[in-house]
């Protein structure tokens, strides 16, 4: 049985790869033609040991389906399954036993002409991770996406508890930048966290990546690493645009990766407002020095600048820099329509934008400089995160709001909001106890003793209701409170 029998082109097309449940020790080990293995000394055993790896991997990566293509689609959550010889695995263990007992032949094959591109390259197979142009075989294209393999770092020196370690940190960053192949990106995306057991979000679209990220701190630096050697970012995403947070893999509960028309969801299509418009960007330093004109100014009464808080009401909520203006929007889709029913508000203005890494800004400021309305549109580059890091005493009070489960890191601005139920000094939120209800609340530990723990009376009422009957007839997802909110606020001017 050759190997292009059974070989399907579309496999390539896919989202979805378990490499990270690959293990080779169950198998029977391939043979590889005698008079190499006599040129096997220890040090040389061990990159035979990862060519086979890699070319057992690339192998059972070509067999692979899913029930849908990812791209367009938002998200690529398509079951997953393999299909070799005319049969169908359903699960990696059965392609595995499959391979390894059929196709021994086409995988010692493949791991021969690794090693010889290994020979022939670099030695260290580390820094030579397998890509198309380095298959042994280039007549016989079996990745249509060149990013699929590339870097996948080397983690067999890696001990499994270090690799899987509690303690370790949660990675936020973006890079806006032409991205030609979004499904083989976040082919490439997936396999690297799998491989790295990391968990998150990670958005890809045309216009650029935009991640966070939780897990070891060994396998988060190793993310990092393979970030910044990807032939995609190297020349534009630094190491210190990674905002770094203490957290790991268990600060989410899953890890989702994706295609999506915009790398943060501000419903207008990157086509018609591109992060090439973005505002002025400012060092911290420099936001630093015209947050405090501004506030000198405010104080005067004769501001012409607006500090704008471009993040959700429930961010700003419980942390924001002093003197912003936080419109009281749910998500951030609602921002243009903001602008657009607020434009007399920034009429002839300066406005200073931030948010929480500076995502939403780059898009936002662009939005807002697309009106013409504006003397200037400025954002912090790096947002709270970086300017906490550089002015931890500075202007932003209250804490940081992260979209984990953490809800928010700690920061020196104290609390500046409230438990909902007595007013106490409070800013820990919890998701609201009505099961299908997903607002945020805070609600204190002596609110909850007494059973407050939903987002408001008539949810908590709802709540018990529920509980009484059992059944979720009838019940919105989103709670009745948020009715009473505009939808879009207008400012006075
Ligand atoms: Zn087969
Ligand atoms: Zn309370
Ligand atoms: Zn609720
Ligand atoms: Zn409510």
């Amino acid at each position: 049985m050759t190997s292009s029998l059974c070989n399907r082109e579309d496999a390539a097309e896919l989202c979805i790869l378990t490499l990270a449940e690959l293990d080779l020790k169950e198998q029977p080990p391939f043979s590889p033609k005698d008079h190499l293995k006599a040129e096997l000394d220890a040090s040389t055993r061990k990159k035979y040991a990862s060519a086979k790896r890699k070319a057992f991997a690339l192998f059972v990566k070509a067999k692979e389906m899913v029930a849908e293509t990812c791209y367009p689609m938002s998200a690529c959550q398509g079951a997953v399954f393999w299909r070799c010889c005319q049969q169908t695995f359903k699960d990696l263990t059965g392609i595995h036993r499959h391979v390894a007992a059929h196709h021994s032949g086409d995988v010692g094959q493949e791991t021969l002409g690794i090693l010889k591109q290994m020979a022939a390259g670099s030695n260290n197979i580390t820094s030579s991770p397998v890509t198309v142009d380095e298959m042994p075989r280039p007549s016989r294209p079996l990745y249509r996406s060149q990013e699929m393999f590339q870097t996948l770092p080397d983690t067999s020196h890696i001990s499994a508890d270090e690799m899987a370690s509690e303690v370790g940190q949660v990675l936020l960053y973006y890079c806006y930048c032409e991205v030609a192949d979004p499904g083989g990106l976040c082919a490439w995306q997936k396999a690297l966290c799998q491989h790295l057991h990391l968990t998150g979000k990670v958005r890809i679209a045309s216009e650029g990546i935009n991640g966070t990220v939780g897990g070891s701190k060994v396998a988060t630096n190793l993310y990092m690493d393979a970030m910044l050697s990807h032939p995609l970012f190297k020349d534009i995403l630094k190491r210190e645009d990674f905002k770094t947070s203490k957290g790991g893999a268990h600060c989410f509960p899953d890890l989702r990766i994706g295609v999506f028309e915009e790398i943060v969801p501000m419903g207008i299509n990157p086509e018609k407002v591109s992060y090439k418009e973005t505002g002025i960007r400012l060092t911290p330093k420099e936001f630093h020095v015209e947050v405090e004109k501004y506030l000198f100014q405010g104080n005067k009464g004769q501001a012409d600048t607006i500090l704008l808080d471009c993040r959700n009401f429930y961010e700003s909520k419980i942390g924001h820099f002093q003197g912003c203006l936080a419109p009281d929007i749910r998500k951030f889709s609602y921002f243009p329509i903001y602008v657009d029913e607020n434009l007399d508000l920034f009429r002839g203005k300066r406005v200073l934008m931030y948010c929480t890494g500076g995502i939403r800004c780059e898009r936002g400021s662009a939005y807002l400089r697309s009106k013409g309305v504006c003397k200037g549109v400025y954002h912090l580059r790096g947002g709270i995160h970086k300017y906490l890091e550089e002015f931890p005493d500075g202007f932003y009070r209250g804490k940081l709001f992260v979209f984990d489960e953490r809800y928010t890191i700690p920061s020196n601005g104290g609390t500046i909001s409230a438990c909902r139920y007595c007013g106490m000094l409070w800013d820990q939120y919890r998701l609201c106890s009505t099961q299908p209800c997903h607002q945020l609340v805070l609600t204190c530990t002596d609110c909850q003793l007494k059973g407050f723990t939903a987002c408001c009376p008539l949810c908590q009422e709802k709540g018990l209701a529920l509980a009484a009957t059992s059944s979720g007839q009838g019940f919105k997802e989103e709670c009745e409170c948020t009715g009473t909110r505009q939808r879009i606020p207008v400012e006075r001017v």
